[in-house]
């Protein structure tokens, strides 16, 4: 079962996506079981970053009153491949530091990845990969790492304290953000110290204090993502004509 802190999250994540949702041409479901599963990873692999490959579920087509409460104004339903389906089973197929995590072991390659489809193959449709302490806006690494991808890229960040207390959290980066539940601004005076409030905890015991995620297609546009149960269906979302 997931967290209860995680779902409580991605209810706050996902009105903000449908409130923006004239702002994207396209949107993603992801299952939340997923970002916990890929959360346990991320800890797990620290310092560095972990890439995730996906495909779509293809015997789960979005629901259609999903789609209609989702699309925006501007929706382009053939922007990329598995735009219908929920996305499936996470596999984690790397981990590295910001630029190598994109490259994936050469005789990987050769076994399981067809080698003339840029640095991580082709076997995924989808990808997201992990900025531990930093914003999910895109560097240039993962701009082009995403020239190769049939769906979409996708970012989480992380911000977490580490276990002897310290922070570092690194977002002097441009671009838009979008955290899974809008910072309090509540900083808890303890002792001396301020410290940062908590989102919920890692299964490694660390403090979670901020996530953001944020998807997008190789063209450079935006996609909306909103985190959905294991029926594909956002939590939050009312829905009540079903
Ligand atoms: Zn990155």
């Amino acid at each position: 079962m997931v967290a209860s802190w995680l779902i409580d999250a991605a209810i706050s994540y996902n009105r903000a996506s449908l409130e923006n949702r004239d702002s994207y041409s396209a949107f993603v479901l992801l299952p939340v079981r997923h970002l916990e599963r890929i959360l346990n990873w991320s800890f797990k692999a620290l310092p560095d970053e972990i890439l995730i490959g996906f495909d779509p579920m293809d015997t789960m087509p979005m629901d259609a009153e999903v789609i209609q409460a989702c699309c925006g104004a501007e929706h382009d339903s053939d922007l990329f491949a598995g735009q219908n389906f929920v996305i499936g089973e996470p596999h984690l197929v790397n981990r590295g530091n910001s630029y190598s995590v994109h490259h994936v072991p050469e005789e990987w390659m050769d076994d399981l990845f067809a080698s003339n489809r840029g640095s991580r193959g082709a076997r995924f449709t989808h990808w997201m990969h992990t900025h531990p302490n930093c914003v999910a806006i895109p560097s240039e690494a993962d701009a082009d790492a995403a020239q190769h991808t049939d769906g979409v890229d996708m970012i989480l960040g992380i911000e977490f304290s580490n276990p002897d207390g310290s922070v570092f959290w690194f977002d002097d980066v441009e671009g838009v953000r979008r955290p899974l539940k809008p910072p309090t601004r509540s900083w808890r005076r303890w002792g001396r110290r301020r410290q940062r409030s908590v989102l919920g905890r890692s299964s490694t015991g660390h403090r979670i204090h901020g996530l953001e995620l944020i998807a997008y297609h190789r063209t450079g546009v935006g996609v909306n993502v909103l985190l959905v149960d294991d029926e594909g269906m956002p939590h939050g979302l009312n829905m009540d004509s079903r």
